[in-house]
C-alpha cells in the first residue's frame, strides 16, 4: 500500500470523526425540531418569512432549495379541521390557489411552482396560499383486529394487517414510529428518512424497500380531505372507493388531506445482515436473495466493482425487563389505562407522545401486551452509522477524487463493520438512517422504477453511464438501490407490476434507482437527463417526489400509463376540485388538468 493511500484513508477517518460530531449535533436538532409538543416544532417555518414584509410575501423553498415560491398570505398553520376548512374558504374567497407542505421533503415542484429568481410576484402567477399541517400531528385512534380478523387477512405473512391507526395527516413518521411503538405496533415498511408528514407520504407514492411490502399509499385504509368548498369527506374502500382509489397519492390536487387511516402491524425487530462484496456477485444473486429476504438494498460504490448489500429480515429479540430505551413509566402507564388518564388530566404526558386517549381502544393496548424491543443505544447507533454510512460515505467521495483509493478504504470496510449483533432492533432504527447524509448533506436527486425484468440491465447501464461520465456527471451514490413489489394505486410508479406475466422467472416488482448529485445543481439536469432517457427506454417510471426532467407533460405520462389510467385520474382530481383551487403550473400541464383562466 502506498504512503498516499495510507494518508487518505487516515484522512477520511479523521473527516468521519468530525462528520460524526456533527451528525450527534444534528440528529440531537433535528429529534427535537420533529417533536410536535416542542416549540422548536416550527422551527423551518421560523426562520422563513412567515409575515409579509415590506410588500414581499413569505417564502416556500424545499430539501434541496430548487424550489422557492413565494405566497400571498402568511403561511398558516390551522390547529383544527375547523380551521382549516375557514383557511381554504377564506383563499378561495379571495381567489387564491391552496397548496400544502408536508415537511418539504420533495425535490420536484409538487408543494409549488417556483418563484422566478428575483420576483416579488410570484411570476405573475395567482395568488397562493400555502398552509402546513404542522399544528395537526395527534394520533387520534387505534383499533386492533381480532386475531381471527388477522387470519383472514393473511395475504402474506409479510403484510398482515393487525391493526388500524387514525392520526392526525401532519404527523411526522418519525412521531407515529414512536406511537406506534408504544402501543405495540409497527409500519409494514417505510423509506430512508423519517422526516416525512403522512400526507406527504401518500402524496408522491412513498415506497421502501422489500420485494413484498407495500408503498405507503397501500397502507392507507381511509382518508379525511377538506375540499375547496371547505367540505369534509371522507374516502375509503367502503366510502365512494372510485375517489379513494386515486386520492391516496393526491400530490396535494384533491383538498387538504386532514386525517388517514393506515394498516399497521405488529411491533416488529429487524437484523441488518451488511456484506461488501463485488457488484457482479450482487448482480447474480439479486433475484434470489430479494425474494428470500423481508428488505434487501445495495449501495453501489461509483467508481469501484463493489457494493455494500443490506439484507434485512424480522428477528425475535428478547423482552428487556427495563422496556430498553422506552421509559419505564411509559410502560406502566400504557397497560393501565386509567392511570394514563388520570396523568395527563392533571398535565402529566406519561409517554413522548401525543395519544387521545379517549379515543383509544383499551383492548389495542392491554391485550396483547407489546413487546418492548431491544433497540442501539445512542452510542451503539453513532458507532454503526460512523462504520458503515459514514465510512462509506467517504470512501464514495474518495473513489470520486481519487480513483485508486475507494476500493482500498472499502475492503477495510468488512474489519470496520459492526458485528451483526449490533445491528438487531426495532424495524425503523435499522430502515433508516440517522443524520449523516440526509440531514449534513443538501443533495439532488432523480429516482426511477424500473420492472424487475430489466434489474441487472439498468444497473449495468448505470454503471457504465458513471464509468463514461466520471468527471461530467460525478454521481455520489448515497442512495441505495432498491427492491420494490408492484401495487395497485394508479399513478404509482409501481403501478400494475405484479407478478410473471411473461414467465421470465421474476416475481413483479421492481428496483428503484437513484441518480444522485451533490451540491452540483448547474449540471443536474443535464446529467438526469441522460440517465432518465436511458430509464424511460427499460419502461422506468419516475418517483414524484424527485427530479424528472424528462417527464413534464400530459403525453409524457400517458406515454407512462396508459391514457386510460391517467384520464381517470384527472377525472377524479376534477371532481374532487372542479375550479383547480389546488392546483399548480406544472401539475396542471402533467396531469392535463384546466386552465388557470377558468379558476
Ligand atoms: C433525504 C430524503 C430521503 C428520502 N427518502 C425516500 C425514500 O426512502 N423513499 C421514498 O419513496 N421517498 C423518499 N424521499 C422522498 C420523500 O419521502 C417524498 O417526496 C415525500 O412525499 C415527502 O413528504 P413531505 O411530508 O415532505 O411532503 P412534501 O414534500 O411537503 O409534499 C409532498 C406533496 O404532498 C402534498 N401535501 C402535503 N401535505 C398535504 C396535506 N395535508 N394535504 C394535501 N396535500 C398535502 C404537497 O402539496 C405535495 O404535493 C426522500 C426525500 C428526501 C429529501
Amino acid at each position: 500500500m502506498k504512503l498516499s493511500h495510507i494518508a487518505c484513508i487516515f484522512v477520511a477517518l479523521l473527516g468521519a470523526i468530525v462528520w460524526q460530531i456533527v451528525h450527534v449535533v444534528v440528529e440531537f436538532e433535528y429529534s427535537s425540531y420533529s417533536s410536535p409538543h416542542s416549540a422548536t416544532a416550527l422551527s423551518r417555518w421560523n426562520q422563513l418569512t412567515t409575515a409579509t414584509t415590506n410588500g414581499v410575501a413569505p417564502t416556500f423553498c424545499n430539501f434541496d432549495g430548487n424550489v422557492c415560491c413565494r405566497t400571498s398570505t402568511e403561511v398558516q398553520f390551522p390547529k383544527s379541521i375547523e380551521e382549516v376548512q375557514e383557511v381554504v374558504r377564506d383563499a378561495v374567497m379571495r381567489g387564491s390557489r391552496v397548496r400544502v407542505s408536508g415537511a418539504g421533503h420533495s425535490m420536484s415542484s409538487v408543494v409549488c411552482d417556483p418563484t422566478p429568481r428575483g420576483d416579488s410576484v410570484n411570476g405573475g402567477a395567482p395568488p397562493l396560499t400555502i398552509l402546513s399541517l404542522d399544528r395537526m400531528q395527534r394520533v387520534l385512534d387505534v383499533h386492533r383486529l381480532a386475531m381471527n380478523d388477522t387470519a383472514s387477512l393473511l395475504s402474506s405473512p409479510l403484510d398482515v394487517t393487525t391493526a388500524y391507526v387514525t392520526v392526525e395527516a401532519g404527523l411526522r413518521l418519525i412521531e407515529l414510529n414512536r406511537a406506534l411503538r408504544y402501543l405495540g405496533l409497527g409500519l409494514k415498511n417505510m423509506g430512508l428518512i423519517q422526516e416525512q408528514s403522512v400526507a406527504g407520504l401518500m402524496a408522491t407514492g412513498v415506497h421502501g424497500t422489500g420485494n413484498r411490502l407495500p408503498s405507503i399509499p397501500s397502507i392507507v385504509h381511509s382518508m379525511d380531505v377538506v375540499l375547496a368548498n371547505g367540505s369534509l369527506v371522507t374516502w375509503s374502500r367502503d366510502s365512494n372507493p372510485e375517489m379513494f382509489r386515486y386520492a391516496r397519492l393526491h400530490l396535494g390536487l384533491f383538498g387538504v388531506v386532514v386525517r388517514a387511516t393506515l394498516e399497521v402491524t405488529d411491533l416488529y425487530d429487524l437484523q441488518r445482515h451488511n456484506a461488501v462484496t463485488t457488484l457482479e456477485q450482487v448482480l447474480k444473486h439479486m433475484h434470489e436473495h430479494q425474494r428470500t429476504f423481508r428488505h434487501y438494498q445495495f449501495w453501489w460504490v461509483a467508481g469501484t466493482k463493489y457494493a455494500l448489500v443490506n439484507a434485512m429480515d424480522m428477528v425475535e429479540v428478547p423482552v428487556i425487563a427495563d422496556g430498553g430505551d422506552i421509559p419505564l413509566m411509559c410502560h406502566v402507564f400504557r397497560q393501565h389505562l386509567p392511570v394514563m388518564r388520570a396523568a395527563q388530566s392533571v398535565g402529566l404526558r406519561p409517554c413522548k407522545f401525543h395519544v387521545d386517549l379517549d379515543a383509544v381502544d383499551s383492548s389495542s393496548i392491554v391485550s396483547p401486551p407489546p413487546q418492548p424491543p431491544k433497540v442501539l443505544t445512542p452510542l451503539r447507533k453513532a458507532l454503526s452509522a460512523f462504520k458503515t454510512d459514514l465510512t462509506f460515505d467517504i470512501a464514495v467521495r474518495l473513489s470520486n477524487m481519487f480513483p485508486s483509493v475507494g476500493p482500498l478504504i472499502l475492503q477495510l470496510l468488512p474489519y470496520l463493520e459492526p458485528e451483526s449483533e449490533d445491528l438487531v432492533g426495532w424495524g425503523p432504527d435499522i430502515l433508516t438512517f440517522p443524520g449523516i447524509n440526509f440531514h449534513a448533506v443538501r443533495y439532488t436527486e432523480l429516482e426511477y422504477f424500473v420492472p424487475m425484468k430489466y434489474a441487472t440491465t439498468a444497473v449495468r447501464w448505470f454503471v457504465s453511464f458513471a464509468e463514461e461520465h466520471r468527471v461530467d456527471c460525478p454521481i455520489n451514490s448515497i442512495d441505495p438501490i432498491r427492491t420494490v413489489r408492484g401495487d395497485n394505486v394508479p399513478l404509482s410508479p409501481l403501478y400494475g407490476w405484479y407478478g410473471d406475466n411473461d414467465n421470465d422467472g421474476d416475481n413483479g416488482g421492481g428496483i428503484a434507482l437513484s441518480f444522485v448529485l451533490v451540491q452540483r445543481d448547474d449540471i443536474f439536469t443535464q446529467c438526469a437527463s441522460i440517465v432518465e432517457a436511458a430509464m424511460l427506454k427499460m419502461e422506468g417510471r419516475p418517483h414524484w417526489g424527485k427530479r424528472h426532467p424528462l417527464v413534464r407533460t400530459y403525453e409524457d405520462v400517458v406515454a407512462l400509463f396508459g391514457a386510460d389510467v391517467v384520464d381517470r385520474y384527472r377525472a377524479a382530481v376534477l371532481d374532487a376540485d372542479p375550479h383547480g383551487v389546488f392546483q399548480t403550473e406544472e401539475l396542471r400541464v402533467l396531469f392535463g388538468l384546466m386552465t388557470t383562466t377558468s379558476h
